[in-house]
This record gives structure tokens, C-alpha cells and sequence, in this order.
């Protein structure tokens, strides 16, 4: 592939029609902003909270991501062989296995856990942090792949959360320095619009965004390296259906003096499939221009026991708050959480 071969010569009338909320493919994540950001929304959400001490130590997580993402770090980047190779296939690129794990997301999670240990007490969350720091390099390599793979048996739910948060930072940068190295050639399409066409990652939840060419355009948001990738709105990330698509949020209990989890109405919706069963959170900037997938999604925790109680099945991960094996057992499983 070269670079040539993209470029496309467009008539007047094709100009004129692309400036119509004609939105990009795909939304890389900035590096100076995507984990600070997340850090200050769970902060604001942890306000009040049902699970405020939950939300406050995930809000130091991202805190720590946003420290590791910012330090100087050298790692491997793929060739233009390698890329071009995906792109022939229409597979995501850097997908794992295909794109191995190097020893540098082990120094990320170091970094992190070195972060965390100077905000965390003593308690449960001290301890993981504590047994992370002595783990050796091929335990912390086989959960991390377990955690890749889906594979939930063998995996340790109290430490995946951490793990997972270095495995984002590390796949942000490679994602972003790939991008940065050939801005031309480095992601296209690919052939399964469920997965992030960059890392194959499954989505944390929907994006509905404002701005520009932007505006009302869905966006599914990268649980593994934070790229959004467009998918129109109305449409089931699960099963690409778009028949019998419903909405469903929390709404404040009657009577109550006030609601346990305070979003504007319309920001924090499980956008339901009819045809296959499964939802996936969409959230909304139009309705609060704040709004972040993976802090929303934990901090609506609460929308999940209700449109399970439906019998829906969740589709889409958190590597924030993984719900038990598998995901279709939400109902069952609490959330397992590094509290
Ligand atoms: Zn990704
Ligand atoms: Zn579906």
C-alpha cells in the first residue's frame, strides 16, 4: 500500500456533499488528556456516589495512567511491512496476539503501581499493589495474555483491574506513536466493524459526539487502546442489527430526595437489541459535554442490574470492572472491583 493510493479526486458535488456531517473513521485518543480527563469525571461522579470509595480509587488509577503515558518510554514499534500486511488482510493491526507483548508494559505497570502506592492506604487495594510489585515478569505476562484473550480461568479479578489499566496505557502509546510514524498508512478498514479496527479491542460503551463534523455521530470507544472507531447511531454493536433498538437509563426513585447517581437525562442510556439481546452504554456529550465511556460505565453500574434484570446480556469490556466469567452473567456476579 502507499500512500498514493488513497489519495481520491472528488467532484464539486462530492466536495459539497462530504462537508454534510461527513465524520472521520476513526478518533485517535490524545495522550496529554484521555486518562486525566477520565481521572477528574470519576472524581466529579464519585460526588455522592453509592460507590464513591470505588470510584475515587479508579479515579487515582487513571490518575497514575496519565502519569506513566506522560514519562519518557522507548518501545518497539511495527514496520510498514507489518502494517500493510493487516491491511491486506482487513485485520486490525496490532492486534494480540498477533502484535506480541514486549517487556515495556511490565515497566508501565511498575510505573503504575509506584503512582498508586503513594496515594493507597493499607487495606485490600494495598495489598494487590503489593503483590503485583513481587510478581515475576512471566506471571504478570500470563495474566495480562489471559486478560487479552478473554480467558477468565486462572485470571486474578482482584489484580485484572491494574493490569489492565497498564495494558491501556501501553497500547495508547503504541497506537498513537504508530499513528504518529505513518500517519498515511497505519489504520484503514477493516472487515468485522465490531472491534477496534487499531488494537481489535472489544468497546467499553457508545459516543455520541459534539463539534464539527462531529456532531451526533456515534463513535465506539476502544476498551484497550481509548481509539473510537464511527459506527452509525441506531445500530447493535453486537450483532450490527438495526431493528428493534431500544433505550433504556436510570431514572430517580420516586420520592426520592435525590437520585444516587446525578446525570442529565438522555447522557447515560443502554442502547438494547431486540434481535440478539444485548445492550452496550451509549453517552452522550450533547446532553454533558463531560461525559467519559469507562468513568460513566463504572459509575452506572446500576443501569446494568436493571436492563439485566430484562434478561439482556452485556456486550463490550471494562478492563476497569470485569463482571465474572462471562460477561453474560452480570445478573450473578458482582462486579470485582480493586477496593
Ligand atoms: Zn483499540
Ligand atoms: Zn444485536
Amino acid at each position: 500500500m502507499s500512500v498514493s493510493s488513497t489519495v481520491k479526486f472528488l467532484s464539486p458535488e462530492e466536495i459539497a456533499a462530504r462537508k454534510v456531517g461527513e465524520a472521520a473513521q476513526l478518533k485517535f485518543a490524545d495522550p496529554a488528556f484521555v486518562f486525566r480527563d477520565r481521572a477528574l469525571r470519576l472524581r466529579q461522579l464519585a460526588a455522592g456516589h453509592p460507590m464513591r470509595d470505588f470510584l475515587v480509587f479508579m479515579a487515582d488509577v487513571a490518575d497514575a495512567q496519565h502519569t506513566v503515558l506522560a514519562a519518557p518510554r522507548t518501545v518497539k514499534l511495527p514496520t510498514q511491512d507489518f502494517l500493510a500486511e493487516a491491511a491486506r488482510a482487513g485485520t486490525p493491526a496490532l492486534e494480540f496476539p498477533r502484535w506480541s507483548l514486549d517487556e515495556a508494559w511490565r515497566e508501565d505497570l511498575q510505573d503504575l503501581l509506584a503512582a498508586l502506592a503513594a496515594r493507597v492506604g493499607q487495606g485490600a487495594a494495598r495489598e494487590v499493589i503489593t503483590g503485583l510489585q513481587s510478581a515475576g515478569a512471566s506471571h504478570l505476562d500470563q495474566q495480562a495474555e489471559r486478560l487479552l484473550s478473554g480467558i477468565m480461568l486462572g485470571l486474578d479479578l482482584a489484580a485484572a483491574p491494574l493490569i489492565g489499566a497498564a495494558l491501556q496505557v501501553y497500547w495508547a502509546r503504541l497506537v498513537h506513536r504508530t499513528q504518529a510514524a505513518f500517519p498515511d498508512l497505519a489504520f484503514g478498514p477493516i472487515d468485522n466493524a465490531r472491534v477496534c479496527p487499531c488494537c481489535g479491542g472489544q468497546p467499553v460503551a457508545s459516543v455520541a459526539r459534539i463539534g464539527g463534523d462531529d456532531a451526533g455521530s456515534r463513535y465506539l470507544h476502544c476498551s484497550l487502546c481509548q481509539t473510537g472507531w464511527h459506527m452509525v447511531r441506531i445500530k447493535c454493536a453486537h450483532c450490527e442489527s438495526t431493528k428493534d433498538i431500544s433505550y433504556q437509563e436510570l431514572e430517580p426513585a420516586e420520592g426520592a430526595e435525590q437520585p444516587t447517581y446525578h446525570v442529565p437525562k438522555g447522557a447515560v442510556r443502554a442502547e438494547c437489541c431486540g434481535e440478539c439481546g444485548h445492550y452496550l452504554k451509549i453517552v452522550d456529550m450533547a446532553k454533558d459535554a463531560h461525559v467519559d465511556p469507562v468513568a460513566d460505565d463504572l459509575a452506572s453500574v446500576a443501569l446494568d442490574l436493571l436492563v439485566s434484570e430484562t434478561g439482556a446480556l452485556r456486550h463490550g469490556l471494562n478492563y476497569l470492572l470485569l463482571w465474572g466469567e462471562p460477561a453474560e452473567d452480570a445478573l450473578e456476579h458482582q462486579p470485582a472491583g480493586a477496593t
